[in-house]
């Protein structure tokens, strides 16, 4: 139940309504965090949240027992919202598929975020004042990467290797191996490992694959499965809150008859609101050389907090689209001319 991750987000990236749904469900929240680069450490005073998967599964199976199958694997025909368990069709009004990443509904153009974590126990207490985001100031190696740790307690921390990377293949033993000397140089040797995380978030580079219009089904797609995640980070908590509350799920007077066509429109959307996100990626994945990502986006934070936290909200102004590009990211303005199109077919370096 709920898996082995943590789910983090930046209050700033819900809605009031949006967080009354997550509010219980919070684990650990942050009233600041920093970013540090090469050239520049800020510090912004605003909330950071966590969802630990443990604390979700024991929340929910304590809300929900009586309507949780766990170890069940389903069938689900798309066109037709049809659900099968071992063979047995069973009787639903409406099908909602959230089986998470679903191949199909990303472009096969794309980039990655990926990164292993570790939650780890400190024999002693360590300084947990500071929360960061990104420390970037570690080399940089598969394009972008950058260190993110969260402290959960003087004793208890997950730090994390990110990387975004031209490919989604995860050298375990070399991130490892980099991760261990991290927190050794950083915070203290003596530690042991209570758990580990790692994932490979698509970023989509290229035109989006359209929804499926069939508005008549009983069928609707949420989060990860319908293709929606922020395009620049790869993580979806944010977008999906907002799909839920676009499509009335957390109302009382849902309609379920409604529910596939505003579904369709709001992937139509919200995909064409990531177009900006999209060119994005292309500049830094295809227009610049990976050693150069870092410079990008050490520019990129030192932009207006609000502006910031709209990229985060995947909801930006047209002037804050235009902040941004004026940021003149260094990359030869030829391969940056080339990206300026979702359906030029680019390629690396
Ligand atoms: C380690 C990790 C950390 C992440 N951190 C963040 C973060 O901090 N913030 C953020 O916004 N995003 C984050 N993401 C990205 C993204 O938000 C998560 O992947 C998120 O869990 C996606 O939610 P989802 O509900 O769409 O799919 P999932 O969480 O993948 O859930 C899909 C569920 O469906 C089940 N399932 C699949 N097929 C079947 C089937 N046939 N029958 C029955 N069940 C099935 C799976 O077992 C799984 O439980 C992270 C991803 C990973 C991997």
């Amino acid at each position: 139940m709920a898996g082995n991750h943590t789910w983090c987000f930046h209050r700033s990236d819900l809605s009031t309504e949006e967080m009354s749904l997550l509010q219980d469900l919070v684990s650990h929240c942050w009233n600041s965090y920093h970013v540090a680069f090469p050239q520049h450490l800020r510090h912004f005073t605003s909330d950071y949240m966590a969802i630990e998967s443990q604390d979700f599964a024991k929340k929910l199976m304590a809300m929900y027992l009586d309507s949780i199958s766990l170890n069940q694997t389903i069938e689900v025909n798309k066109k037709t919202g049809d659900l099968t368990l071992n063979g047995n069709l069973i009787e639903t009004d409406l099908t909602i598929d959230a089986r998470g990443w679903c191949d199909e509904k990303i472009s096969a153009h794309r980039a990655y975020q990926k990164f292993v974590g570790w939650e780890v126990e400190f024999s002693r207490d360590i300084d947990s004042s500071s929360v960061f985001l990104m420390d970037a100031k570690v080399e940089q190696i598969d394009g972008y990467r950058f260190m993110y740790t969260l402290p959960y307690s003087p004793k208890r921390f997950l730090v994390e290797d990110t990387y975004y990377s031209n490919d989604g293949e995860i050298n375990f033993s070399a991130i490892e191996e980099r991760l261990k000397k991290y927190i050794g140089t950083n915070y203290d040797e003596d530690f042991k490992i209570l758990r580990k995380e790692y994932g490979s978030l698509p970023l989509e580079l290229g035109e989006p694959i359209p929804p499926l219009a069939n508005y008549n089904s009983r069928y609707i797609a949420i989060g990860t499965q319908a293709g929606i995640a922020h395009p620049t980070t790869g993580y979806s908590l944010p977008s999906l809150l907002q799909q839920l509350t676009a499509l009335g799920l957390t109302e009382k007077g849902f309609k379920i008859d409604e529910a596939a066509h505003r579904n369709f429109n709001h992937l139509v959307v919200s995909k064409n609101q990531q177009s900006f996100f999209r060119l994005l990626n292309r500049m830094l994945f295809l227009a610049s050389e990976p050693e150069q990502r870092v410079q990008i986006m050490d520019r990129f934070y030192t932009l207006p907090e609000s502006l910031i936290q709209n990229f985060y909200r995947g909801k930006l102004s047209g002037l804050e689209k235009f902040k941004i590009l004026a940021l003149k990211p260094p990359v030869p303005l030829l391969k940056a001319m080339r990206c300026l199109s979702e359906r030029t077919q680019l390629h690396y370096g």
